[in-house]
């Protein structure tokens, strides 16, 4: 566990000792869960809003953008239900004042006593290696039956009180006797439900001031502009939406770094088909859409579904994709059907009708939908997290590598002289001014050559391009690549198709 928390810490540093990320309002002690993206981590965040965006509207000819506002009409969180029904339930600890969302704690609770069940598990697979038959020993095993189905029960009776009366939430807390995490005091307040959107006035004037919203979710803008879309586009049965934005939170606690913030980006796309194909095209969505993150390269194991056995309000089928960020598998993406839900509602609440006429079936419909939803901030944590490496290398000595998957990377090449002499930087200049039209490049001509090598490293720059004085005699540079450190001479005008080759979205997404 130690050792997990120190990765994490290592990856809050890094993202701020080289310009990834900082804390919002820095000189001013921060604002807690904001954040704001520096100068390499608004590349990163950038270079990912694209690789999702050219995989979902670029190559899919029935897929086509929209940017919303973040302001929307009040009405709209009436109808979708984010008015009533946008709560998480609140506990406050009476001697610390610290606040909890009730259903986590409980849900940690239950993870400890499955965490006691794999360590029996594992224990076992050690003593009977390829003996081992782990579907029957969980069944009778006595210890961890026990483990799991108490772990079972205590899933069941949260569930069942979140819908029921969250005062039975507040009695299993007390009676699993569930301490504050911080200080260990047991003196808990009721459970209440608490509104996760921010107000906003607009207006000038106090009286005429209209009581708005900032959004909490992208997809609403997507669905009261469904058939002004559908119709200036022509668009048939099934097309999709994709919007990527900022979204608004008042989340109860907000401690994972970027994980969770009261501001962050979403990146959603809505997909209109007919009542009666949601399940294909929910099955199509889910397999698509965890092909896109494996196409990064990250490893295939570090995903895995989750399927909700409890369904919001809106769907009929729910998973999430999940992610092992270095504090556990935790929901990085969203895929929900949802129904003729939104619609339906925003038909209702503004009387006017949100329909297709299908030609086909010569018939008009509310149409089903599917939607794909993911953080764009836990995809760039997601990615950081996992390309944070050090390295032992051969001579004993250590490096710190970011491999970020090439076409994410901030910086493609890093120019340097191998002196800064001699007519080498000028050489330099000259590269940089061919490949900044195609590639974000950097200069560098500070410090002995290695040193800007490591530097490079920890930014993720995939390439290095040493200009040295063999240059001036046959127009050769040396290009070092991140991840094998391999040094190749080549020509300078092979340069453009070497990088090219490596970072394309092309080759990157043919992966998928
Ligand atoms: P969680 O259960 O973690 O609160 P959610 O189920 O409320 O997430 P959705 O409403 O499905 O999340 O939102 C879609 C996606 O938006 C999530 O998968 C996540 O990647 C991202 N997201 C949601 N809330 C936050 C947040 N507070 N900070 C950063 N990203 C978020």
């Amino acid at each position: 566990m130690a050792k997990q928390e120190d990765i994490f810490k290592n990856v809050v540093s890094h993202a701020k000792e080289y310009g990834f990320i900082f804390p919002s309002s820095e000189v001013y002690d921060g604002l807690s869960a904001v954040y704001d993206y520096a100068q390499n981590g608004v590349e990163l965040k950038k270079n990912i809003r694209e690789y999702w965006w050219k995989s979902m509207v670029q190559m899919n000819e029935n897929i086509v953008g929209l940017d919303a506002a973040i302001l929307m009409h009040p009405t709209t969180w009436k109808a979708s239900g984010h008015v009533d029904a946008f709560n998480d339930p609140l506990i406050d600890n009476k001697d610390s004042k610290k606040r909890y969302r009730a259903d986590v704690l409980v849900e940690e609770y239950a993870e400890k006593i499955n965490q006691k069940a794999q360590k029996e598990i594992e224990k076992a697979r050690a003593r009977f290696g390829d003996a081992f038959n782990e579907e029957e020993f969980v069944t009778t095993n006595a210890r961890v039956v026990e483990y799991l189905s108490k772990r079972k029960e205590i899933l069941a009776r949260l569930a069942k009180g979140m819908t029921d009366d969250l005062q039975d939430v507040k009695a299993l807390i007390e009676e699993l006797e569930i301490a504050d995490p911080e200080t260990g005091s047991k003196n808990w307040t009721d459970v209440k439900q608490f509104n996760l959107m921010f107000g906003t006035k607009l207006g000038a004037s106090a009286e005429s001031a209209m009581d708005l919203y900032l959004r909490p979710e992208t997809a609403q803008g997507i669905f009261v502009n469904f058939l002004n879309v559908q119709k200036s586009g022509r668009m048939k049965v099934p097309f999709g939406i994709a919007q990527t934005g900022k979204a608004f939170r008042n989340e109860i606690v907000a401690r994972q770094f970027i994980f969770r913030m009261r501001e962050f980006e979403q990146m959603e796309m809505q997909f209109f088909v007919r009542p009666g194909e949601e399940m294909k095209w929910y099955h199509h969505w889910k397999e698509t859409r965890l092909n896109w993150h494996l196409s990064l390269g990250l490893g295939k194991e570090n995903y895995r579904f989750h399927d909700h056995e409890k369904l919001a309000h809106y769907a009929n089928a729910a998973a999430d994709i999940e992610f092992n960020f270095p504090f556990g598998f935790k929901e990085l993406e969203g895929i929900h059907s949802r129904t003729d839900f939104d619609l339906k509602a925003h038909e209702q609440y503004s009387g006017r009708k949100l329909q297709y006429f299908d030609p086909e079936l010569n018939e008009n419909y509310v149409p089903y939908v599917v939607e794909t939803s993911v953080g764009l901030d836990r995809m760039f944590l997601a990615v950081f997290a996992t390309s944070l490496q050090e390295e032992t290398l051969e001579d004993g000595s250590t490096r710190t590598v970011l491999k970020l998957p090439s076409v994410l990377a901030p910086t493609k090449a890093a120019i340097l002289p191998l002196v800064k002499k001699d007519g080498l930087p000028d050489i330099a200049r000259k590269i940089i001014e061919d490949l900044k039209w195609d590639f974000t490049v950097a200069y560098d001509e500070k410090d002995a050559v290695g040193r800007r090598y490591r530097r490079q490293d920890a930014l993720g720059t995939p390439f290095c391009i040493t200009v040295d004085h063999q240059t001036i005699e046959d127009e050769t540079v040396t290009i070092r690549h991140r991840d094998t450190m391999k040094q190749d001479r080549v020509k300078i005008s092979e340069l453009k198709d070497i990088i090219e080759n490596e970072v394309s979205t092309k080759n990157w997404l043919m992966k998928m």
